[in-house]
């Protein structure tokens, strides 16, 4: 790819445009950034030296409310990367009408490498250096990839610290005994098999008759690939950063998670085994295992895993984005043309950011609901926007990321129509 992600992103909206009549307003706003904030964050680190870590938090867009999303802890993290995916949040919110706008951090660093006590030190002084950029009522942080619940407990304790006040609702996605919601840590993967179990059956695709791999055996794609397990379908291949496995005859999927977990570093917090280490399974790189010949491909791990150089190798006939924008725009164009069904990452793996907004509802009021009360109303979420997007997709005849999009630039018009546009100033 040679031009920048947010680039690339762009060109999504830029296709749904046709579809959607908006205010000229509308489309300028949306083709910017709010705000952007790079920061440099000392952390003394357990030998006595100071490193300084570069950090960026971006709010993309706050006309439907306060900005919501994650923070990743990764070496690739840019200020283009998390601009895009501050874009992505925002037209995922709007997607699943959740009262926010989007945004998203990150740190340039390969967490891997750093002690607990470094990463506890390095969260909070990531919460110093952008405090006055979030609050409960202006940008709200979750878990993102390589950051966790702990790592959220700590940017909470250390805003309240900051703060001189108690404030939950500035954080999402916290343990729960420190006011999480149950069902956070696998909202993602809930709300991603949601949408599966809504639309695979318009395909007339029944679980024990379809194949799936996963890529990324993470927070969402190894809970996801459980799920989908349990479920019937048959999960042949998984990976994770270091490789993949392959078996015809189906993964035994909590038997590789167990694993997985029992393999842990001391380094850090991390999970740093590898599922490559289980027995009776072919070995396969993460290029081998987007190009297998499965019904169902899950893309679980980073952006632009699909592009124009192995587009033509993907064999999959379904491809449910877990991760955000891991296919190109123009890996896209030609998915489609081969008649590829790509459910898009901002409905896919909204499920998350779903369950963030009810823990920030439940924070806000102080009352908790039970596992139950927050997946039936996940399930409600998903499957209701699922159904609409596409029917809508059905209306214009278009794929399913173009009706996403033309879904949520209705709602994202209408917010910012509701503060007066061109027209209103000029005909009114
Ligand atoms: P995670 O850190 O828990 O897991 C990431 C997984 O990807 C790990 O198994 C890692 O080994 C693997 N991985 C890393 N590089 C890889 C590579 N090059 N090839 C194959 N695997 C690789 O992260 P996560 O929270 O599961 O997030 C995964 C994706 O889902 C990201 O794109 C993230 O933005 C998206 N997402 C996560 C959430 C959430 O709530 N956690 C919500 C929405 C979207």
């Amino acid at each position: 790819m040679s031009d920048s992600l947010f680039a690339d992103a762009s060109r999504r909206l830029e296709r749904a445009l046709k579809y959607v009549s908006l205010s000229e307003d509308t489309i300028e706003r949306l083709k910017y950034p709010k705000s952007s904030l790079i920061v440099s964050i000392p952390v003394r680190m357990d030998d006595g030296s100071l490193r300084i870590f570069q950090g960026y938090r971006v709010r993309y867009d706050d006309t439907r409310g306060p900005t919501k999303g994650g923070v990743r802890y990764h070496p690739k993290v840019s200020l283009d990367e998390v601009q895009s995916l501050a874009f992505w949040m925002t037209f995922k919110c709007a997607v699943l009408n959740l009262p926010f706008g989007g945004a998203k951090g990150g740190i340039t660093l390969n967490p891997k490498e750093l002690s607990k006590l470094e990463l506890e030190r390095l969260s909070r002084g990531y919460v110093d250096a952008i405090a006055d950029f979030i609050g409960p009522d202006v940008d709200i942080p979750a878990p993102d990839v390589y950051t966790n619940p702990m790592i959220m407990g700590w940017m909470m304790d250390q805003y309240n610290i900051i703060k001189r006040q108690l404030s939950p609702a500035v954080v999402t996605g916290k343990p729960v005994t420190i006011g999480g919601s149950l069902g956070r840590e696998t909202a993602t993967a809930t709300g991603a098999f949601f949408v599966i179990q809504t639309l695979l059956p318009k395909f007339k695709r029944i679980p024990s008759e379809t194949t799936v791999a996963v890529q990324g055996f993470g927070n969402a794609g190894a809970e996801l690939a459980e799920l989908l397990w349990k479920a019937g379908y048959k999960v042949v291949a998984v990976s994770d950063s270091q490789g993949g496995i392959y078996a015809k005859q189906g993964l035994d999927i909590p038997s590789i998670r167990r694993f997985k977990d029992a393999n842990k570093g001391i380094k850090a917090i991390y999970c740093e085994g590898s599922v490559c280490n289980i027995v009776e399974h072919e070995i396969l790189t993460n290029e081998q295992l987007l190009e297998l010949d499965v019904d169902v491909l899950i893309p679980a791990a980073l952006e632009n895993q699909i592009t124009e150089a192995n587009v033509n190798d993907v064999k999959a006939k379904f491809i449910f984005e877990v991760a955000n924008g891991p296919i190109d725009s123009a890996a896209d164009l030609i998915l489609e043309a081969r008649g590829i069904q790509v459910i898009p990452d901002i409905l896919v793996n909204a499920g998350g950011v779903t369950v963030s907004y009810f823990e920030w509802v439940q924070n806000r009021c102080g009352l908790y609901w039970t596992l139950g009360e927050v997946n039936q109303r996940l399930q409600h979420k998903m499957v209701e926007e699922t159904e609409a997007i596409w029917k809508k997709s059905e209306e214009l005849s278009v794929c399913m990321r173009t009706a996403a999009y033309v879904y949520g630039l209705h709602r994202l018009g209408a917010a910012m129509n509701a503060k007066g546009t061109r027209d209103y100033y000029v005909n009114g």
